[in-house]
């Protein structure tokens, strides 16, 4: 069996792994260049995530991404100001769609799903249509006039997923009209300001001045560089060597757009001027060429398709904010279990496609759903 993945993203790496470890032949195609886009630094890995990987990625890839998790985050606490001072004021045991999990550092977790994949990966290559032949077979055209063909092609590429407005054109992105900006300071930068021992390893959202500002900690549980030594000597990236323990935090902001990593920056620490000093100096400290801007799209629950040899995965097909990275890792663990189950000749291909989808479909449209009502 081969299997075509468009978009090398946290769903359709963790998937190309998992198939290749089960025998199946896979060739993903990603639109970016090698070193990406900035999609954040941080990545909050709950139980959802935690178990894709260790089921999909090789067991010293895993053991890399665990050991340099930080530490466990079981509630959410409530900060707000008391007397000039930052002051816990409650806490929250982690449940519902906000599980408790651990914080990843997210270029960290990218090179390791990138490590091994080199001969799978093809950087550079926009998958633009595809056409179904006769045979069962599925051909995937790219943006250079490349083609490829394979027995399933499966759209991992994301919010703007080029496969889903070919396959399911009816589906439309809404913009909820929220607005995110998120960014990550050095700790020791504001280990002064006290703020990352109040808070240790939980999320907390501190509610000061009519703002609701969210923060939380990555303190590395095992230094990535020592990490690699002992787990994945074949890790080759900088991201490894220029790790280290960060305050990463988020702001909302009315709709507009921002423009470049700095210019967002600036606006999030014109958001900051009025807050309490020390998240004012988290904002300020921030590494500003990694300072993102989110804007927060939902895709509509939708009924069920007829199965085919083409599916989708992640964000390409259920979006959820803040927890959407788990939703993805969950699809495509499932997904390759069902391909593996085909490839083994216990269920018909397009039989199996479908029940990853149905699984898929009653898990994530409904945790989705759930948040958007919460
Ligand atoms: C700042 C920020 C913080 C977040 N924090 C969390 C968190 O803490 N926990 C969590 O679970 N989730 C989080 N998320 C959400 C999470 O990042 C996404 O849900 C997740 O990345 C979705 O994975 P995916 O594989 O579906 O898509 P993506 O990771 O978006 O990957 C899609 C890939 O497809 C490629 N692509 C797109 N179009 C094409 C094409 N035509 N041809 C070829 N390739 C293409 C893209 O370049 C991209 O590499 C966060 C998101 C952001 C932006």
């Amino acid at each position: 069996m081969k299997v075509i993945v468009v978009g090398a993203g946290l769903g359709g790496l963790t998937l190309a792994h998992g198939l290749r470890r089960a025998g199946i032949t896979v060739a993903v195609y990603e639109r970016d260049g090698a070193l990406g886009r900035p999609q954040g630094v941080s990545l909050h890995v709950d139980d959802r995530g935690a178990a894709a990987l260790r089921s999909c990625l090789p067991s010293a890839h895993a053991d890399m991404v665990a050991a340099t998790m930080g530490g466990p985050r079981t509630r959410t606490l409530a900060l707000s100001e008391v007397d000039g001072q930052l002051t816990v004021v409650g806490a929250k045991p982690a449940d519902g769609a906000v599980r408790p999990g651990r914080q990843v550092h997210r270029p960290l977790l990218r090179a390791v799903l990138l490590t091994g994949l080199q001969d799978v990966v093809r950087f550079g290559a926009e998958f633009t249509r595809y056409e179904r032949h006769a045979d069962g077979t599925v051909q995937a055209w790219f943006a250079d006039g490349s083609t490829d063909t394979a027995d399933v092609l499966v759209g991992a590429d994301g919010i703007g997923s080029a496969v889903r407005r070919r396959y399911l054109p009816d589906v439309r992105v809404a913009d909820s009209g929220r607005r995110m900006i998120m960014g990550a300071a050095p700790l020791r930068a504001v280990a002064g300001t006290g703020l990352p021992d109040l808070i240790g390893d939980n999320p907390a959202a501190a509610r000061v001045r009519g703002t609701t500002m969210v923060l939380a900690v990555l303190r590395f549980t095992q230094q990535p560089v020592l990490a690699r030594e002992k787990w994945l000597p074949a890790l080759r990236s900088g991201v490894v060597a220029e790790a280290e323990d960060y305050v990463m935090w988020a702001l909302p902001v009315a709709g507009q757009e921002l423009g470049s990593p700095v210019a967002v920056w600036r606006r999030a620490r014109e958001l900051a001027a009025d807050l309490h000093p020390a998240l004012r100096s988290v904002v300020a400290e921030a590494w500003p060429e990694v300072t993102v801007a989110l804007r927060i799209g939902t895709i509509p629950a939708m009924p069920a398709w007829p199965a085919s040899p083409v599916t989708l995965i992640g964000d390409a097909i259920h979006l959820a904010p803040g927890f959407g990275g788990n939703l993805a890792m969950r699809d495509a663990h499932h997904l390759c279990q069902a391909l593996t189950e085909a490839h083994r000749g216990r269920i018909a291909l397009v039989d199996a496609i479908g029940g990853y989808e149905n699984t898929m479909r009653r898990n994530s449209f409904t945790s989705v759903a759930a948040e958007a009502s919460a």
